[in-house]
């Protein structure tokens, strides 16, 4: 069984956080570290440490995370300018929480993909 992490602790509420949408299967927060000015975490309400651990049955719910992202970022009022996501994946992808998440960044013109 993988560990959990503060992720699920969001997820439930243990700990405080600025949870902009919940359902059944995902949630969705900002980023306690905001690297634009749109920084938002969606994550699976189960434990998936990392892409490497997704299996087909987490389909549905990877690709819900897409829709979810789609419409915060219409709420946001980032849709029509652009925005990026991004998943991190271990050590060289600079995975720091091992529940996988998506970020939503966005708010201005993000630069180049890729840090040289
Ligand atoms: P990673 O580097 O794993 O892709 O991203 C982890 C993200 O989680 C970072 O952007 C970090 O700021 C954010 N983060 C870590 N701990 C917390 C927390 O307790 N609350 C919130 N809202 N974000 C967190």
């Amino acid at each position: 069984m993988a560990e959990e992490t503060i992720f699920s602790k969001i997820i439930r509420r243990e700990i405080p956080s600025d949870i902009v949408y919940q359902d059944d299967s995902v949630t969705a927060f900002r980023d306690i570290s905001p690297q634009a000015p749109t920084h938002i975490l969606i994550i699976p309400n189960h434990l998936i440490p990392t892409v490497n651990d997704v299996t087909p049955e987490d389909e549905q719910v990877l690709g819900h995370m897409i829709t979810v992202a789609a419409k915060i970022a219409q709420q946001e009022g980032i849709a029509d300018d652009g925005y990026r996501l991004i998943m991190n994946c271990n050590r060289h992808g600079g995975q720091e929480v091992f529940h996988i998440h998506m970020h939503l960044v966005g708010g201005h013109h993000l630069g180049p993909m890729l840090a040289k």
